[in-house]
């Protein structure tokens, strides 16, 4: 490789990756405006969804915030003064709670009490069957055991460590599955995704401060009641929901009524509660087809959804898609919060066209930069070797003028004998033969190149005719280096269209060459044979020399191209003797073509019939 070659190369190569990377840059930043498109629909989904599922338990939620402290007993004072049973009283009360195992309450001496249940003193005030009583009784006694522990440790709120101690066992086997939001990881690649749920977490507070709600509970609206039934005033603290055991949750507030405190609220089951105001709402978006949603009460995972329905269990390294949202639902059901995980962003169709025109563009830049490789790249040797040939031909035209001037001064200064004469004489008259075949050469090959000159005219001959044309001035040629020409011709006389002047040019550059590189040959001999077949006429030169290269076959006919041997280097030469052959038989609308032979080349020249 020539110096200007390898510089070639380093400035493709420079250019290359000068374009290839800012395109590559492009490529990834459409790529990640896409992915960012396709997070930001999907997040702005996941706040819908959350702000959906936020606002319906929120509802619910503050319904239950508002309710009057004394509808946790079984008989309340209509407003006419008369008994009657609380809304909480009855068995399924009207409130959306699914999964409701009861409303209960809590005096400040630690007995639960529960509406369903009337007191013992006023138990046949309530005019209930014995069934029906049994059946209340029995959820009492159930609400009972569930809220007792926790009421005994005056801790509603059951911790997430509650399992140790003993409040509730888990369930064995689930013991893989983390227990809390703050040990799964996710894969925040957008901070929206948690600057969102900061931001929120910020506005509100985990804990609803102790900015407590003074409410003026008229337990019943018309006046007129005894002193301190008439008007119950009642502080009441805000509703705080947490999980009471691996299946239940218990919502409770504090009350002040008149002086004593208790604590009301309400257990229900985990399972349906999620189901009714979580999956619900999501499994039925398009969010759950990419993503899961996991639902988490004060850092607690409850419960993680996705439409793969069967699989419940997860580990903490489950998330490694792309987090969506984090957020924190608003109060009074801010302990809870909503963790919306995408499996996979797709794309969508921008992606397609995206990853063609990528496609197209290195496509393009590879293949461009490649053309241009190769074409300076034969410029450069274009290059090179027109200047080779400029100093073949000085070489070819000084090395016989020196030793025709040498033998002309000899001979005139009269100092050779007869003997030596003759071989000067042939020799002054070979080396000229050969100088103006050069120039006739050189001449004709700078006609070829610009197209100009008038084309000789073509004639019809036959073979036979042709070879005679050659015949004399091939036997110099041949005489001289001691080779034998033999001719046969198979064409049955036939007769094509030539320009004699060219076809003599072409002929004997094929055998000058076979002469030239086999001179060292063990047969000095050369074949010219004329075939006439379906075709045409072909006449071809063969010689008994080294032939040509495999490699060298398709380059011969180049201009300017000697092929790199030990043999070119010992012959003389100036590579355009078979271009010249080329240019001038497809004048003549013929083609020629090379083969080797064992031993030696043949040279073939194929003309259309006359
Ligand atoms: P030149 O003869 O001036 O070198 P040509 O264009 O006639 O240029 O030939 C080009 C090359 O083809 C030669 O340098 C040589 O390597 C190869 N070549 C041509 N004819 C023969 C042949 N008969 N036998 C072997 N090699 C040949």
């Amino acid at each position: 490789m020539t110096d200007a070659t390898r510089r070639l190369r380093r400035w493709c190569a420079l250019l290359y990756l000068g374009l290839l990377v800012p395109s590559a840059v492009l490529v990834w930043q459409g790529a990640n405006n896409l992915r960012y498109q396709s997070f930001h629909s999907a997040h702005a989904l996941a706040e819908g969804l959350a702000q959906r599922i936020g606002d319906d338990l929120g509802r619910t939620l503050a319904a239950e915030q508002a309710r009057a402290a004394t509808d946790y007993e079984f008989f309340v004072l209509s407003g006419d003064q008369y008994l009657q049973r609380s809304p909480l009283a009855d068995l399924a009360p009207a409130v959306d709670l699914p999964g409701l195992v009861g409303f209960f309450q809590v005096d400040a001496a630690g007995r639960i009490s529960t509406p369903v249940e009337p007191p013992a003193r006023q138990a046949e005030n309530a005019a209930l069957s014995a069934r029906e009583l049994a059946d209340r009784q029995a959820q009492a006694s159930r609400l009972r055991s569930l809220v007792a522990p926790a009421a005994e440790s005056k801790r509603y709120a059951a911790p997430v460590t509650s399992a140790k101690e003993g409040v509730s066992e888990p369930v064995s086997g689930e013991a893989a599955t983390p227990a809390t939001l703050d040990e799964l990881q996710f894969n925040v690649a957008f901070d929206e995704a948690v600057v969102q749920a900061e931001e929120r977490a910020e506005q509100r507070p985990v804990k609803q401060q102790a900015r407590r709600l003074p409410q003026d509970v008229q337990a019943s609206s018309a006046g007129g009641l005894p002193p301190g039934i008439a008007s119950i005033v009642a502080e009441i603290d805000p509703m705080i929901l947490s999980r009471l055991d691996d299946a239940h949750l218990i919502a409770h507030r504090r009350v002040y009524i008149d002086g004593q405190i208790k604590v009301q609220g309400f257990v229900i089951a985990i399972e349906p509660f999620v189901e009714r105001y979580f999956a619900d709402v999501f499994l039925k978006s398009p969010l759950a087809k990419t993503s899961e949603m996991i639902v988490a009460l004060n850092n607690e995972v409850l419960d993680v959804r996705s439409d793969t329905p069967s699989e419940r269990a997860y580990s903490a390294s489950d998330f490694a898609g792309t987090l969506l949202l984090r957020t924190r639902l608003p109060a009074p059901a801010n302990g809870i919060e909503l963790v919306f995980n995408a499996r996979e962003l797709p794309l969508g169709a921008g992606a397609g066209t995206l990853m063609w025109t990528a496609a197209a563009l290195f496509l393009l830049l590879t293949v461009g930069i490649y053309v241009l490789y190769r074409l300076g790249r034969r410029h450069i040797l274009l290059a090179g070797q027109q200047r080779d040939f400029v100093a073949a031909v000085s070489h070819e035209l000084k090395t016989p003028l020196t030793a025709i001037r040498m033998y002309g001064e000899i001979l005139r200064a009269g100092w050779a004998d007869e003997e030596k004469k003759r071989t000067y004489y042939d020799f002054i008259y070979h080396e000229a033969e050969r100088l103006s075949r050069l120039v006739a050469s050189v001449l004709q090959l700078a006609r070829l190149e610009n197209g100009s000159g008038a084309d000789e005219p073509l004639v019809e001959r036959r073979v036979g005719e042709l070879f005679s044309l050659l015949q004399e001035k091939s036997a110099t040629l041949a005489e001289a280096e001691g080779f034998d020409i033999t001719w046969v011709d198979e064409s049955d006389g036939a007769s094509v269209q030539v320009a004699e002047d060219a076809w003599v040019q072409v002929m004997l550059n094929l055998i000058d060459n076979g002469i030239k590189f086999s001179r060292d040959a063990e047969q000095k001999r050369l074949t010219v044979t004329a075939r006439n077949d379906a075709s045409g006429v072909t006449i071809s030169v063969r010689d008994y020399g080294p032939g040509i290269p495999k490699a060298q076959l398709k380059r011969i006919f180049e201009m300017f191209y000697r092929a790199e041997s030990e043999l070119t280097r010992e012959t003389r030469g100036t590579g355009i003797g078979l271009s010249l052959v080329k240019g001038l038989v497809a004048r003549m609308n013929g083609s020629v073509d090379v083969a080797n032979r064992s031993p030696g080349a043949e040279f073939s020249v194929r003309l259309p019939r006359a």
